[in-house]
């Protein structure tokens, strides 16, 4: 059933990786919305169910369609086997369990999405696997953090909201000394532009929500890693459990992932000149953006990624309210807390998606009263540019 890419480059891959077609025929991929499958014999049950016959039994395990999805993400990434999930939150959730025990523990870099950082910090210790939050960008804290009982490091990068890079092939090493496994949440960097695999990671997530579906559409999200650990470990806990991709979502993707590669790099390239022009503006007091030669981590990102990406951080002067009149003047850039989408959308973290953090922790991850997070869409970076301008301009006033 798994398509071999061929060695073909990642457009080719995107458009035919992992395709089955039906007895019809199909151009396009067919959208299988079924719960189960009917068998023609007795013994043909018996067969499928004891695994003689790979073929499907049930779509909480597995799906045609989404079958086509994880063949197609798993061939772009290099990897031996991927699962589709329900969401990027259930992809998170279903890599850590399936690695934990009661008397794990568990090493993650504190600037985590919101909800990642609630399963390493609260629900995860439930239930008896401790976990340590570091400075991501720190090594020595890594060092410090990682113990002969630690079965996972988890990171993103670049990190939510502030765009920081953390050297995965450093924390992989370390991760692998004592015998655990590094899960990278790529992201906000995307396949295209960062390929944890090939710098030491055992496991990479994705919210499929993001740049995948790319147009505001659908939730999903995908576990990738080897044959071992998606059939031994993600397996039992996805049948068992239930957080499957539902197989119209995984059409959507399917469709999103043909087009990816003219997206992302549209975005990038709009980003990249954004980023120039904002940060040239008197009002934006700091600016990161992971392809600027300013960024903190510059030389490292240049080396793990292929470029900086869909997304900006901005620091406008006069907190938060500078940073809500700016947000208000805009016209084309929404205000929402997605990303990767091609609607360019604006956020304000301090208030929507780190509020629940206590202040300490705000301040201690550079999320500040002025801070924005901007995920640049497809419109024309001329209308961008300008509508960026324009607002920025109210802070001022
Ligand atoms: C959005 C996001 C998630 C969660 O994905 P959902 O599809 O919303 O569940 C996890 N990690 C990162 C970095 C994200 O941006």
């Amino acid at each position: 059933m798994t398509t071999k890419s061929h060695g073909w480059h990642p457009e080719t891959i995107l458009v035919h990786g992992g395709t089955t077609r039906s007895p019809f025929g199909e151009t396009s991929e067919a959208m299988f919305l079924t719960q189960g499958f009917v068998y023609e014999t007795a013994e043909a049950a018996e067969a499928r169910f004891n695994g003689e016959d790979p073929g499907f039994v049930y779509s909480r395990y597995a799906n045609p369609t989404v079958a086509m999805f994880e063949n197609r993400i798993a061939a772009l990434e290099g990897a031996e086997a991927a699962r589709g999930t329900a969401s990027g939150m259930a992809a998170v959730n279903l890599a850590l369990m399936a690695c934990c025990k009661a008397g794990d523990h568990v090493v993650a870099a504190k600037a985590l999405f919101g909800s990642c950082r609630y399963i390493v910090e609260t629900l995860l210790p439930r239930f008896g696997v401790t976990s340590t939050l570091v400075d991501g960008t720190d090594l020595d804290a890594w060092r410090a953090a990682i113990r002969p009982e630690t079965v996972a490091c988890f990171l993103e990068s670049p990190t939510n909201p502030t765009l920081e890079v953390i050297d995965i092939a450093a924390v992989a090493d370390m991760a692998h000394a004592v015998g655990a496994r590094l899960i990278v949440d790529n992201v906000f960097a995307t396949p295209l532009w960062q390929s944890p695999f090939e710098l030491g990671a055992d496991i990479v997530v994705y919210s499929a929500t993001k740049h995948i579906d790319g147009q505001g559409r659908c939730l999903g999200g995908v576990v990738l890693g080897s044959e071992a650990f998606i059939t031994d470990e993600v397996m039992p806990f996805m049948k068992h459990t239930g957080p499957a991709m539902s197989p119209f979502n995984a059409w959507v993707l399917l469709k999103g992932l043909e087009t990816l590669p003219l997206r992302v790099e549209r975005q990038t390239r709009t980003a990249a000149r954004l980023a120039d022009v904002l940060a040239e503006h008197p009002a934006v007091a700091r600016l990161i953006y992971p392809g600027r030669d300013d960024h903190p981590q510059a030389e490292l990102a240049r080396r793990q990624m292929k470029a900086g990406s869909t997304m900006i951080a901005l620091e406008v002067a006069g907190g938060k309210e500078a940073a809500f009149r700016f947000s208000n003047a805009l016209k084309i850039v929404k205000m929402s807390n997605n990303l990767g989408d091609a609607k360019s959308l604006v956020t304000h973290p301090a208030t929507t998606t780190h509020q629940s953090l206590a202040e300490e922790a705000r301040v201690e991850l550079g999320i500040g009263e002025g801070l924005l997070r901007l995920s640049v869409g497809l419109e024309h970076e001329d209308d961008l540019a300008a509508d960026l301008l324009t607002a920025l301009d109210t802070v001022r006033g």
